[in-house]
């Protein structure tokens, strides 16, 4: 029976790590170069003109599963793929946009967004420094480990992180050192909340709360849906006043309105307002948008009633509907 060719030196994934951080180390492990490997192995094969972590083509995790030795479903597992279901319905092509997954903005083979968010003390850790899969979504915006915010552009040029172009850690435009990247210690809020999300995430999670206990696309549908309506929308300035004046956090508005194009550090903000919010769910969150008069059309926002969450749009129509 034949066998397929095993490469010689074959690195399993690190814990979380994405299929674009493993393939390079993959690559580099047999030559200098990461493109020349991969065009050796699946010539004319489109790899980092796309987001293969979002979208891998077929023949790459196949072939990386044969020569890897590594079972089919544990290479899938380094992508993005298996949030469906959990985080969004249907991951989207290259370009559309799906709840919670960062865009890198792919353009040629550079990126434009800072999709690839990092922790530069988890990098300085690593025996060897590899990327993580939740650093790519939205409901991510510190380590839970070091307790910082999380670095999503080079701290000199401000270009996002390529790591598969120069010699990562180093930015591949400056040369600067992702490790090297100051960093905020995150507010506790927020730490706690995402670090809760994170748990959320694993196969054996456990609920702690009726909310919890919702499927998990309605669960984290809640939670994106009270992000946004924290940090967007015509009354959110409001909103967050009420929720800083009441328990902490910066109420300064964020510079883009939709989740998963802000910055990190916009997104931190909002994610610490909206852990303070949803404590003892959906009381405080009632009562807060109803003082900032945050009634039940903003509460939707463009997301339309039939589209929210039914334990999102239960308690807004019951309570936040106008007398
Ligand atoms: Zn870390
Ligand atoms: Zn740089």
């Amino acid at each position: 029976m034949s066998q397929f060719q095993l490469w010689p030196i074959r690195p399993r994934p690190q814990p979380d790590e994405l299929l674009s951080s493993w393939l390079r180390r993959i690559a580099l492990a047999h030559t200098p170069k990461v493109h020349s490997f991969c065009h050796a192995v699946w010539p004319g094969l489109q790899i980092w003109n796309r987001d293969i972590d979002a979208s891998a083509p077929a023949v790459l995790a196949t072939v990386m599963a044969e020569r890897t030795g590594i079972a089919a479903a544990d290479v899938e597992v380094t992508t993005l793929r298996p949030f469906t279901g959990v985080l969004f319905e249907d991951l989207r092509g290259r370009t559309a946009h799906t709840d919670w997954i960062l865009p890198v903005g792919i353009y040629h083979r550079t990126r434009r967004r800072p999709g690839l968010q990092w922790c530069p003390m988890c990098l300085s850790a690593d025996e060897e420094p590899y990327y993580r899969r939740r650093w790519r979504l939205a409901l991510a915006s510190t380590c839970p480990r070091h307790g910082v915010v999380l670095a999503d552009r080079c701290h000199d040029c401000r270009r996002p992180a390529s790591p598969h172009r120069g010699q990562d850690p180093l930015c591949d435009v400056c040369q600067a050192d992702r490790r090297e990247c100051p960093v905020e210690p995150a507010d506790s809020q927020a730490l706690q909340f995402e670090h809760r999300l994170a748990e959320l995430l694993s196969a054996d999670a456990r609920a702690w709360t009726q909310l919890e206990a919702l499927h998990p696309l309605s669960f984290f549908g809640v939670v994106r849906q009270v992000m946004t309506v924290v940090g967007a929308g015509e009354r959110s300035q409001g909103l967050r006043d009420e929720i800083a004046r009441h328990w902490g956090g910066d109420p300064a508005p964020p510079s883009e309105k939709q989740l998963e194009f802000m910055v990190t550090a916009d997104r931190h903000r909002i994610s610490a307002l909206s852990a303070r919010l949803m404590r003892g769910w959906p009381w405080l969150f009632v009562a807060h948008c109803a003082d900032a008069g945050v009634w039940k059309s903003w509460a939707f926002g463009e997301r339309r009633y039939g589209r929210s969450p039914f334990a999102y749009a239960d308690p807004v129509i019951r309570f936040l509907t106008a007398a």
